[in-house]
């Protein structure tokens, strides 16, 4: 999957992403993650990106011409490529919307700086708006990383145990069961016996219990639609 990423700050992409599962990943050639300074696309002399706001008020806007040359050079050869704002007036990503998104073979992930981009170009090259969560950041670049990460772990062969993705949070709308490792016991506290027990069976049927309980304590919003849903 290719991830192009519009960004004034490049390097906090590269910089995010080059570890880890996700520079494995990369390595492998199952992701690619092209970060495009928007800088690079000012017709400006001076390189600049942003100017005052019409109408007055704080802050500077980012303006429509260089985020339209970078975000047209990706897609000049007609491809249809989805392409996303992250801002938070979006729509809330969730775990459902990752799994819709690494569906696509390419993305496009727009970050905006400052105060924001000017409305006519998001008008012109936005498909969807997504928000990482109510609070205000000074800009996409994060939101964007968190996107690659999310998505980039549904992406078969990114994770070395391919179904440890499909017992995490929010699978079957609940939360994860409590996870221990060695050593048995630390600060007096043992771990739970039945983990002990080499009954897998057993082990199932408690994490069960264990995710629908936890869930109904840390999430009871989640364990009602969980209730609702009729698939326990
Ligand atoms: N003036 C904008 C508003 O009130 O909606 C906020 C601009 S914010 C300071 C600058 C940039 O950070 C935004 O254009 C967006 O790309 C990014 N950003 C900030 N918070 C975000 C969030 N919760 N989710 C996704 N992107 C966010």
């Amino acid at each position: 999957m290719k991830f192009h990423v519009l960004t004034l700050f490049p390097e906090m992409i590269g910089g995010a992403v080059d570890h880890s599962i996700l520079k494995r990943a990369a390595d492998s050639g199952l992701i690619e993650i092209n970060a495009i300074n928007i800088r690079d696309y000012s017709a400006d002399k001076h390189k600049s990106v942003d100017d005052y706001p019409y109408g007055g008020g704080a802050g500077m806007v980012m303006q429509a011409q260089p985020v339209y040359d970078s975000w047209e050079s990706i897609v000049s050869e007609g491809k249809k490529i989805k392409t996303i704002y992250l801002t938070p007036q979006g729509q809330t990503l969730t775990q459902d919307k990752v799994k819709e998104l690494s569906e696509e073979e390419e993305l496009i992930l727009l970050c905006g700086h400052y105060e924001g981009i000017d409305e006519r170009v998001l008008e012109e090259i936005v498909d969807e708006e997504i928000s990482v969560g109510d609070y205000v950041l000074t800009g996409g670049e994060l939101p964007a990383v968190m996107i690659i990460d999310a998505v980039s772990r549904l992406i078969p062969g990114v994770l070395h145990n391919d179904t440890s993705a499909g017992t995490e949070s929010f699978e079957n709308g609940l939360l994860e069961y409590p996870q221990y490792t060695r050593p048995e016991t630390w600060h007096e506290k043992t771990v739970p016996k039945i983990l002990l027990s080499g009954d897998h069976k057993k082990v199932d049927e408690w994490r069960e219990e264990q995710s629908i309980e936890r869930t109904k304590n840390k999430r009871p919003d989640l364990y009602d639609e969980y209730i609702k849903s009729g698939i326990q």
